[in-house]
């Protein structure tokens, strides 16, 4: 048992030996299964070791990212690394210029682009800009020019604006674009707070991986991307932190934030969810004994001791770090039949836990709506 007061038995760690597994650099369909990704950013020298090398990978973002991998990649030899390209944070996609391309002098092409990144880069990734909601002509010229291409080192990144969800054309154009694609998909959705934080969307989002045929990656993503992997993505890639389960859109900025606000969002895996450190202080554990966590980080300290300090926001992201992967455990090696099966096991058991803390704490603990859409039969 990982946490005290509460118990998802499905959720638990396993303790299966991790056959070691080599780097497979350049080859995407060998690489990105059965492993679970993160994406990361200021902390990624701190989490990367963190990571099950054998067992998981590394996405990195933000402007510091390729000034830093080679130092990260020197420490943790054992460990994919994939530099996001920095199109899908800053650029609007076109449907006469999809990709973001270095001009000037030396005129770059897609295909050199790709070549340049893989200097540094386990894998390669299209720089696609943010796509806006029903911009097919846009959605459809990445796909042919990425298309043109014949390599087995590169994913086609889709950054979708999230209203892409909201409607019924929409998402079965994006799946039909999907299924077109020669190369491994890079999914992800803009929003400057959860994409997929309603059950709509959730639905929607779920449907997308359910029905696309090519391999897709969920980019960016919460614990959405388990019911994603659940339901056939070949991987998923979460961040430790809000900004980095999402992308933000073009010039925004996600919500602003007051210091104690800033406290770190904790992963309860048994009752899957992250939770605001500062928010269980407050209500739930305000006159009742805090959960106490026994993973590697906090050592069976409460879950929420943490404040908004940058060494405190570190640790509370290290936990999220290795309980994703405790998380992951128990579907590496599972088809998808198996996943799909202990997904449901899962979420079934996260919605016990509700009342189990309920009583703990003599308040009421409501079900999110995303997660009573997990854990429907699909
Ligand atoms: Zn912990």
């Amino acid at each position: 048992m990982m946490f005290t007061v509460i118990d998802n038995p499905s959720t638990a760690p396993s303790t299966a030996f991790v056959a070691p597994r080599p780097v497979e650099t350049g080859d995407a369909l060998a690489l990105l299964p059965n492993r679970q990704f993160h994406v990361s950013n200021v902390n990624a020298a701190g989490e990367a070791p963190l990571i099950n090398a054998s067992a998981g990978g590394l996405f990195l973002v933000g402007d510091r990212a390729p000034k830093t991998i080679e130092q990260i990649r020197s420490d943790n030899p054992g460990l994919p690394l994939i530099l996001e390209p920095r199109a899908m944070r800053k650029y609007w996609a076109t449907e006469d210029k999809p990709f973001l391309l270095p001009g000037g002098l030396f005129q770059s092409t897609l295909d050199g682009e790709l070549d340049w990144q893989r200097l540094d880069s386990d894998l390669a990734i299209t720089p696609t800009g943010q796509i806006r909601v029903g911009d097919s002509a846009t959605l459809k010229a990445a796909l042919r020019e990425a298309n043109k291409l014949d390599r087995s080192d590169m994913m086609l990144a889709l950054p979708m604006a999230s209203g892409w969800m909201n409607n019924e054309q929409h998402v079965k154009q994006l799946i039909a674009v999907i299924n077109r694609s020669r190369h491994p998909v890079l999914l992800t959705f803009t929003s400057s707070s959860n994409p997929v934080g309603s059950a709509r969307r959730a639905k929607a989002y779920r449907r997308i991986f359910k029905e696309t045929t090519a391999p897709v990656v969920a980019y960016r993503t919460d614990l959405v991307g388990f019911d994603a992997v659940a339901h056939g993505a070949l991987a998923s890639a979460i961040g430790s932190y809000p900004s980095l389960r999402r992308l933000t859109p073009v010039g925004g900025r996600g919500f602003a934030m007051d210091p104690e606000v800033k406290s770190p969002h904790m992963l309860i895996t048994d009752m899957l969810r992250f939770v605001r450190s500062t928010h269980m202080r407050r209500i739930w554990f305000a006159s009742a004994a805090s959960i106490q966590c026994f993973c590697v980080i906090c050592r069976g300290a409460d879950i929420d001791r943490l404040h908004g300090e940058p060494h405190e926001r570190r640790l509370g992201h290290n936990h999220n770090v290795v309980t994703i992967d405790h998380l992951y455990s128990s579907y590496r090696d599972l088809d998808e039949a198996g996943r799909r099966a202990l997904w449901a096991r899962q979420t079934a058991g996260a919605i016990d836990t509700h009342p189990q803390l309920a009583a703990h704490i003599n308040q009421p603990v409501p079900v999110d709506n995303v997660l009573k859409v997990w854990a429907s039969a699909s």
